[in-house]
């Protein structure tokens, strides 16, 4: 693993020759651009140009042997154990050069070893490969054309072109964007550029069955593998690692481990005139001796930045842009950009820890299956929150390893003593102050107060109390429309603009 992976790309595998590497769009992550050109070496093989993006200028994008490209967005978290059985030692080799080995050993189930946080595209012959990690942490989008395929990491990309794509089977149609369609999460998508044949493989699925260890056992489990998961995604032993803590449970469990062995952490805050969690992870900051910063935002500034997120996460679901508003609002205040940024965002899918008020286990089990088998589009992971401001986020919770224990502990370890995410909080009780292992869960956009900071916004213009939902709704649309379909720069969306349009479109009237 690099410390600075390949952030994203775009490629056009095609079956002519290409003109030239076709040149950046309106973009909204940053890094440098590296021109990817792969000429066939053998007929029938595609020709592909584009570009890839990283945060070093010195990156490359792709390993090429024995008539088998590779491209990989992204990074592998198991890369010793990777390497044991491709016969490699992993050290000096990059990310897309593992997964070229494992591709020459395995062939296409070889994704199936992959854990990571990845997207990747792999040719052999004529045909080509594109996949997601086993949760679709890093979304991949695909236009199908008569001389080839389009395939990129952001979906604003693909945005301008005309037809529509053929529906390969692994993928659905992208929202708000005709023809362009999204590789679902743990997916491996064959294809032949130009024509219709395409077939999909599943690499992974959440677990459906319920695993009864006890207690103690799972206690353990958790810590070890979360601590693996924690320690893969920090880089080398003195790259500097930051760290958004709110003070749950979640991230300051991911604090506690990235700081084992006495590695410096920094530790950053968001609050806003609303609300904030600062004493909270003030109180782990203090215990864990990190260099804690708090950033502070008005509430407004905060609703403002919606199109910076939804240019980000290219969704239009007002609930879970409101989640990742502060996300992308923090990111975008960490000034050196290329820093590497770990969160505890995802750990209340597996384990349940939104449903606090799920009295019965079979409930709080049927939620938790529901939950982890709709994540997928929700983009919630999508690297672009960070790389947008040139950062690269890592997520360990949705370690594959992480995810496949925490989804399989039977409810009763999730739900235990009317405590929520018990077998975390017991597995960090050695590591954490009490007072953090025992502290309700907050969600972020409650700790920050983003969910009332929209709703006061739009109250203060008159919308009602039974309008408030569809106006959020139609606002994020209307970003999507803007920042994804049209390519307009994020700062150049105005958040009253589109309100306004949004209010005369649903005939309501404006009092400012
Ligand atoms: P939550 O919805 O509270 O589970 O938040 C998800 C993740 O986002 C947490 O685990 C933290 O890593 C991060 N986070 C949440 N709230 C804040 C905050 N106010 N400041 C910094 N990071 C936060
Ligand atoms: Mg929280």
């Amino acid at each position: 693993m690099g410390s600075s992976p390949i952030i994203g790309f775009s490629i056009h595998l095609g079956t002519v020759a290409p003109t030239d590497t076709g040149s950046i769009p309106p973009w909204v992550s940053t890094g440098h651009a590296i021109p990817v050109l792969v000429e066939p070496k053998t007929s029938g093989e595609p020709y592909w140009s584009g570009w890839a993006l990283a945060g070093d200028s010195r990156a490359t994008a792709v390993a090429s042997h024995d008539g088998v490209t590779v491209l990989l967005a992204g990074e592998l978290y198991h890369r010793a154990e990777l390497g044991s059985v491709v016969g490699e030692t992993a050290d000096g080799l990059s990310d897309a050069e593992l997964l070229l080995a494992c591709w020459l050993r395995y062939g296409p189930s070889g994704l199936r070893l992959c854990n990571g946080r990845f997207a990747a595209v792999v040719a052999e012959n004529d045909s080509v490969v594109v996949a997601t990690d086993h949760a679709g942490t890093i979304p991949l989008y695909l236009r199908t054309r008569p001389d080839g395929v389009d395939v990129a990491t952001e979906a604003k990309v693909l945005a301008e072109g005309a037809g529509d794509s053929f529906p390969a089977p692994g993928t659905e149609p992208a929202p708000g964007l005709t023809g362009v369609r999204r590789v679902q999460a743990g997916t491996a998508v064959t294809l032949v550029p130009g024509s219709t044949v395409a077939e999909a493989a599943r690499t992974w699925r959440p677990p459906h069955h319920r695993l009864i260890v006890s207690p103690d056992e799972a206690m353990n489990r958790v810590a070890d593998v979360l601590d693996k998961a924690v320690r893969t995604r920090l880089g080398g032993p003195h790259d500097p690692v930051t760290a958004v803590l709110s003070g749950g449970i979640d991230s300051s469990s991911v604090v506690a481990l990235a700081s084992g062995g006495g590695r410096p952490v920094r530790t950053i805050s968001l609050g806003t005139d609303i609300g904030d969690e600062f004493a909270a992870a003030r109180v782990v900051a203090e215990h864990l001796g990190t260099r804690h910063h708090e950033f502070r935002c008005s509430s407004e500034e905060l609703v403002r930045q919606l199109p910076w997120a939804v240019a980000a996460a290219e969704i239009v679901d007002a609930e879970v842009l409101e989640y990742l508003l502060p996300l992308v609002v923090l990111y975008r205040m960490v000034p050196n950009e290329g820093t590497r940024i770990v969160t505890g965002y995802g750990a209340d899918i597996p384990l349940g820890g939104m449903h606090r008020t799920t009295e019965r286990l079979h409930s709080l089990d049927e939620v938790i299956a529901f939950d982890m088998g709709t994540f997928d589009g929700l983009n919630e992971l999508s690297p672009v929150l960070g790389s947008m401001a040139g950062h690269w986020t890592t997520h360990p919770f949705w370690d594959r390893d992480v995810l496949d224990l925490l989804t399989a502990l039977e409810p009763g370890l999730k739900r235990r003593d009317g405590r929520d995410k018990w077998v975390l909080r017991e597995a960090m009780r050695e590591l954490l102050p009490t007072a953090t292992v025992t502290r309700p869960k907050l969600g972020i956009h409650e700790g920050s107060g983003t969910s009332s900071a929209w709703s006061q916004l739009l109250r203060r213009v008159g919308v009602a109390e039974s309008d408030l939902a569809s106006v959020k709704t139609a606002m994020a649309a209307v970003f999507h429309r803007r920042t994804v379909r049209e390519q307009e720069p994020p700062g150049e969306v105005s958040f009253d603009d589109v309100l306004d349009e949004v209010m005369s479109e649903q005939n309501l009237a404006v009092t400012r």
